[in-house]
């Protein structure tokens, strides 16, 4: 009898356990979903928090652990004689600038610490952009013209073309959205004069470049990939370095001495190896000016912009973008995963946040979101992204907080 009763006051304390356990694991899993925007709407709040770099900063765009690699569109045009006697064949022409392509991707990636100014700490950063060569129709990418009007490049006397636009004006493709690069001979006549040299040069015009000399040389295709660094450099923003005019604080004023040398005052050495010099390295880039090429190909009101393959409106879900501290994103910025803020970590942006389609931001319990003025939260792909999830877990939960200023947008209904 006593065992019965024991038997069935113990079956009591099992349920009650059972249903305290279920009901304490849902308190656990309690997960609000922010899916729509009226849902967001609780969530203004007048901020005052400043922030220390303007959306317009180019310090701002400076490549983090959370920048993905953005790939440029570029285009190839060999310029040739009507004769086809000059210019690069139509079999050389792909091999000879496919290497430099490549080489130049990878020089770019190589980024080499600065020499200027001695004694620096100026960090050397993955520079997060690449070339990509870009198919149009059956095109690979590589035109051919042939025009004895137009094949010449020109830089000395009266016949002087380096700066003139005809070229990219009538042969140039898809220039409001990829890099369309001129391989250029030198002009015939020109090398009837033997003052006439015909090394290799390059000038950059709007969002076109013109390079020369290539053709006549017989450097490997290598020789010229930082020349190729350079004048990319100059269509999204950056100036020489030299003169201290590039509105840069981390490249020196300098002689632009091309190689260290004794007899040359102010080039015994150490000598500048940044890009946007002339050097015989060119081979670095500071943060300073990765900033200025990034923001031109970041900012949605940029002309950049479109020179960018859109990978920011494809999701990678094979990893997401862990907040685990006090982050700060002032730039504009996309993303391609998911974003997750941990417990006791902060992400706040002060600017414009472009997510995937179908993608998230979640916030874990003591983990927090916020906002800023200028914030801009929206999906710039023609899509829509799945909003913010609130996590709790007991008494804790994210955060959320949303200046009145700010605006979020895009969000799947
Ligand atoms: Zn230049």
């Amino acid at each position: 009898m006593i065992n019965k009763r024991l038997v069935g006051l113990c079956f009591l304390i099992g349920i009650v356990c059972v249903v305290f356990i279920v009901n304490a694991c849902k308190i656990k899993q309690r997960i609000q979903r922010l899916s729509n925007l009226e849902s967001l709407e609780s969530y203004r709040t007048d901020l005052n928090i400043e922030s220390a770099l303007s959306c317009s900063d180019p310090m701002a765009y400076v490549p983090d652990e959370y920048f993905f690699e953005k790939q440029i569109r570029i285009n190839i045009h060999f310029m040739c004689s009507e004769d086809s006697l000059i210019g690069f064949s139509p079999k050389k022409g792909p091999e000879y600038m496919w290497t430099l392509l490549k080489n130049a991707n990878k020089r770019l990636l190589e980024n080499k610490k600065m020499n200027l100014p001695e004694g620096n700490e100026t960090p050397a950063l993955n520079p997060k952009y690449q070339y990509l060569k870009t198919a149009i129709a059956d095109e690979r990418g590589y035109f051919w013209h042939y025009d004895d009007d137009l094949y010449g490049f020109v830089n000395k006397g009266k016949y002087r073309n380096n700066y003139s636009r005809e070229v990219i004006e009538k042969y140039e493709i898809g220039g409001d959205s990829i890099v369309n690069i001129f391989v250029m001979p030198h002009h015939r006549d020109s090398l009837k004069s033997k003052s006439y040299k015909t090394h290799g040069t390059g000038i950059a015009l709007g969002n076109s470049l013109k390079i020369a000399g290539l053709v006549e040389d017989k450097k490997k295709p290598w020789a010229y990939a930082t020349l190729l660094n350079h004048e990319v450099g100059h269509v999204f923003g950056l100036r020489h370095s030299w003169h201290g005019n590039d509105g840069c604080d981390d490249t020196p004023v300098h002689p632009n001495c091309w190689a260290e040398s004794k007899s040359r005052p102010g080039c015994e050495g150490p000598i500048s190896n940044n890009m946007m010099d002339y050097n015989n390295s060119q081979m670095a880039i500071s943060p300073c000016q990765l900033g200025i090429v990034h923001k031109s190909l970041t900012r949605i009101k940029g002309r950049y912009r479109k020179f960018v393959r859109e990978d920011w409106c494809q999701l990678d879900d094979t990893r997401s973008i862990i907040i685990s501290d006090n982050v700060d994103w002032y730039g504009e910025r996309d993303v391609r995963h998911n974003i997750i803020i941990e417990n006791g970590a902060t992400l706040t942006v002060h600017c414009r946040l472009s997510m995937p389609p179908a993608s998230e931001i979640r916030i874990k319990p003591g983990g927090q979101l916020i906002v800023n003025d200028n914030g801009w939260i929206h999906s710039d792909c023609d899509d829509y992204w799945n909003g913010i999830i609130i996590e709790q877990e007991g008494s804790s939960k994210g955060q959320l907080q949303i200046s009145h200023d700010a605006q979020i947008e895009d969000i799947v209904s």
